[in-house]
């Protein structure tokens, strides 16, 4: 039987980072991970064509790049492998007729963009962006802090003293808006309210949701002022060079080994059993899976208290998602120019109305007729991802329902994704079509995952979604549960980690870095 210090169940990017922060420190690790690759939502393979390397889940590191981890551990991680390319042309959205917004890490470029469509909201965006300025240190502290926590309580009290009681008050209330009152109070335009709205549906902030106004304003802010920082060679170098950090450290990482079991012993984590071996953990076991598979599967309904099984079997996924990834002769020719060709992110997305059509047919279980379309451009920052002259598309299709009852727009008959996949995801490229004609006969491969597909690539991609809701009752310190938000479980020497826990979904390596840290503490 093999003893480790701290055995960490998967190698998502927060297990990557809780292990290397623990074996750089001296402790003993063990990453476990199912899949033949590490990285869970964040990897690179050649999906297409060989020569094409695409992301099939998470691209765009924005959050990592500003984190502390990456400004501790960047020189290192160069030496793994890790370097960045930056989007100057973070993002944009396109519209019918040849029209566009797009955002530029040069925020006067941005602001004449928008002048052009409505000086009133290039104004306020000015100022939205020179508030992320004065305000971005406390609320980006908030990603690596515990929530409650007095960390959080002082971050919060600074950004307090720092903004002044009135001007903090109204940032609390703009944050807490659905994305579609934010966009109609602050913008007047049509499309910038559009351009706007839309990226609160990346994770499953629909118009209507509250707090999603918090989610489309940070983001665009961060990618605004930082630029859209991709990995070279793609996403999956980053957890390629954690997992070369970790073993330089003396880590063992195994792939090809899921975890069955965690063994409970006196109300306490005390071992793992993997492809028949059972290995200990002296310190701790991280688990960074969503909880209905760690709680239910791993340590079983027997081992938990009542109250607490409920807590696990009411634990909500939000909206499902499809990714399609695609191989292009040439670049897309965007109708709107060939500039747009260089934004690392386009939506498709025209009117809030598109997006509310979207989220209510999702609801119902009805595929929606024409979904929030994001279109990542990577090889257009990152020349390495394509050979010379070709491109990668990076294709979110925000959002499906993952149990399918029928089809809003009447044409597609099936109910099961693996028989309609091919029509769904002609669907998707004749919108894409629409903005970029003659796209079609550029294709030289797509590949595509249904919500099915994620989760059989990865269970924490379950029913579709990235790690659970992330509406209020079930974010920040109500995630995954209430009384559990500090990666704490009903069990000594176990922490639950990654997008089920807080900060979230995303490439921030929050919860990894705040639960090595807490270890280290002790
Ligand atoms: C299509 C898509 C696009 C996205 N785009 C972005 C983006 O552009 N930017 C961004 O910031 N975020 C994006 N995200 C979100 C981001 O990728 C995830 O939130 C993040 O990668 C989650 O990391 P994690 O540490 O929670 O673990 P995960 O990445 O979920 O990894 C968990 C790992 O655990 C393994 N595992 C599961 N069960 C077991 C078991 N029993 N035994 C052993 N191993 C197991 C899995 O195989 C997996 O490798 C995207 C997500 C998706 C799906």
């Amino acid at each position: 039987m093999t003893m480790y210090d701290a055995i960490i169940i998967g190698s998502g990017h927060n297990g990557l980072i809780a292990g290397a922060y623990l074996a750089k420190s001296g402790w003993k690790v063990a990453v476990v991970e199912r899949n033949s690759e590490i990285g869970g939502a964040c990897q690179t393979r050649e999906l297409t064509i060989p020569g094409f390397k695409h992301d099939p889940f998470a691209a765009s590191h924005v959050l990592f790049y500003g984190s502390p981890i990456y400004a501790e551990f960047g020189k290192e991680l160069e030496t793994y492998g890790l370097k960045y390319k930056t989007a100057t042309h973070s993002f944009a959205s396109l519209f019918p007729g040849g029209e566009s917004i797009s955002a530029y890490s040069d925020v006067e470029r941005t602001i004449r963009e928008l002048s052009q469509k409505s000086k009133a909201d290039a104004e306020t965006w000015l100022e939205l962006i020179n508030f992320f300025g004065e305000a971005a240190d406390g609320f980006g502290s908030l990603l690596y802090n515990e929530i409650p926590s007095w960390g959080t309580a002082k971050s919060i009290y600074a950004l307090y003293r720092k903004l002044g009681k009135e001007r903090f008050m109204d940032f609390g209330q703009t944050l807490a808006k659905t994305p579609k009152q934010m966009a109609m109070s602050h913008f007047e335009h049509q499309q910038v309210q559009s351009w706007f709205t839309a990226w609160a549906y990346h994770p499953d902030f629909d118009p209507n949701t509250a707090f999603g106004a918090m989610f489309a304003y940070s983001t665009m802010a961060a990618l605004q002022v930082m630029g859209n920082p991709v990995a070279e060679g793609g996403s999956g170098k980053m957890p390629e060079a954690f997992g070369k950090m970790i073993e330089a450290y003396g880590g063992k990482i195994y792939r090809n080994t899921p975890v069955t079991k965690i063994h409970i012993r006196n109300n306490r984590a005390v071992a793992i059993e993997a492809n028949g071996d059972v290995m200990e953990a002296r310190k701790a076991i991280i688990a960074g899976l969503e909880p209905k598979q760690l709680y239910l599967n791993l340590i079983g309904e027997s081992h938990l208290p009542t109250g607490f099984v409920k807590k696990v079997k009411r634990y909500r996924y939000g909206h499902a998602q499809m990714k399609l990834d695609i191989a292009l002769d040439g670049d897309p020719g965007w109708e709107a120019g060939s500039e747009l060709g260089n934004a690392c992110y386009v939506h498709l997305a025209p009117f809030v109305e598109d997006i509310e059509k979207t989220a209510y047919s999702t609801n119902i279980g009805m595929l929606p007729e024409s979904p929030l379309v994001v279109v990542g451009q990577q090889s257009a920052v990152d020349p390495t991802r394509a050979p010379e002259g070709k491109h990668t598309l990076w294709v979110q299709v925000r959002t499906v329902p993952y149990e399918i009852k029928g089809d809003m727009a009447g044409e597609i008959k099936g109910t099961d994704w693996d028989e309609i996949k091919e029509q769904y995801t002609e669907r998707i490229i004749k919108k894409i079509a629409s903005y970029a004609p003659g796209i079609e006969s550029k294709i030289l491969g797509v590949h595509t995952m249904t919500p099915k597909d994620l989760e059989r690539e990865n269970p924490n991609l379950r029913e579709g979604c990235i790690g659970g809701s992330h509406h209020f009752d079930q974010n920040f310190m109500f995630r995954p549960f209430p009384g559990y938000s500090r990666f704490n479980t009903p069990f000594n020497n176990l922490y639950m980690i990654g997008a089920a826990t807080w900060p979230g979904s995303a490439l921030h390596g929050g919860s990894g870095y705040m639960i090595a840290k807490k270890l280290l503490k002790k």
